[in-house]
């Protein structure tokens, strides 16, 4: 990613610093912490068999015994549609009730900065594309995944709510749709681009010679490499200070079947890829506006779809 200042990845105004990560296992976590530590941070990242953080005293224990200057919680309860629609309850009470802690007792411990992810399932579903931060709060989400997104909801409310009454600094950034190392390859049931990855890679390798993919291959998506979505946050984590939220995605769209073909241009495979329209497709068209982003860091251009690919498959092969 090119951006006005050239070693945007490797400086940042968080460096000799404090950093307490919550969910540094998790796909964003084990991207950012290198990155973090590079730039001179120390971070502490905590296991929860450390501190439950679904336990308001040990989330409290745990920043008596840390004492971050910063915080980047990433921490959440995540699933596809299917376990959003078994587990409604848990998606809801889990992310609530962390989020509250979490940010509640940073505020409390004097964290300087808080600094929180929610998805782009967050928008309503009917929010027109591209998504723009302003219609955040113009409809309901998805039915599926609405416990999920109004419990992350509740993190935009409290965080301008603490940034109202105490002037805590507490930000939150909206991403569009991740991919690259240390996502979810492992069975298949993962977002689509390590989902297609795995997959192509597989029947690459046993000569197969067809991959189903879901859906029609119609839907739009705005896909934005994980190490851009890291160096802004590095980059504007420290600086951003407001109660509204900014997307960072790449802003441009591309469509399934398309995506589906470069992945296996780019992985030699030379198979048939089958089309289950039994499978849901999603909203049809999902891109991000970034003008906030881009109002901000000047000249951003994201990593390119095929070279972020490139660089994923290349990762995946090493596993
Ligand atoms: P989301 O729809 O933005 O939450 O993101 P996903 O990555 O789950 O899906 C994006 C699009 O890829 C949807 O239109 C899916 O129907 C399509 N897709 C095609 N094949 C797959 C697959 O194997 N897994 C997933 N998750 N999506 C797929």
């Amino acid at each position: 990613m090119a951006m006005s200042h050239p070693e945007c990845s490797s400086r940042s105004p968080w460096s000799g610093q404090l950093v307490l990560v919550t969910g540094s296992t998790g796909f964003v976590g084990r991207n950012l912490v290198p990155k973090l530590r590079a730039a001179g941070c120390t971070v502490y990242a905590p296991s929860r068999a450390e501190y439950d953080l679904l336990e308001q005293q040990r989330v409290r224990d745990m920043f008596a015994a840390v004492k971050p200057e910063v915080v980047i919680h990433l921490a959440a309860l995540v699933g596809g549609n299917v376990p959003n629609k078994t587990y409604p309850a848990d998606f809801c009470y889990r992310n609530l009730l962390m989020n509250t802690c979490v940010l509640h007792e940073a505020h409390q411990a004097g964290v300087r900065k808080y600094v929180t992810l929610v998805g782009g399932c967050t928008y309503p579903a009917s929010a027109p594309s591209p998504l723009t931060e302003s219609d955040l709060w113009n409809g309901y989400p998805q039915a599926e995944s609405a416990p999920y997104a109004l419990a992350k909801r509740m993190d935009i409310v409290m965080s301008a709510a603490y940034r109202a009454q105490y002037a805590f600094d507490a930000i939150v950034f909206v991403p569009g749709n991740m991919y690259g190392p240390h996502d979810h390859f492992e069975d298949g049931s993962g977002h689509v681009i390590p989902a297609l990855i795995r997959r192509v890679l597989d029947a690459k390798r046993r000569g197969d010679p067809v991959i189903t993919a879901w859906g029609s291959g119609s839907p739009v998506r705005d896909f934005v490499y994980i190490d851009d979505v890291c160096d802004i946050l590095l980059r504007e984590g420290p600086v951003y200070s407001s109660s509204e939220i900014m997307n960072i995605s790449s802003g441009a769209p591309t469509t399934i079947r398309d995506l589906v073909d470069t992945i296996a241009e780019l992985c030699g495979y030379e198979g048939t890829i089958a089309w289950d329209t039994t499978k849901p497709d999603g909203q049809m068209h999902k891109v991000f506006d970034i003008t906030r982003l881009r109002e901000r860091i000047g000249a951003f251009e994201p990593t390119p779809l095929r070279e972020g690919l490139r660089r994923t498959i290349e990762w995946c092969q090493c596993q």
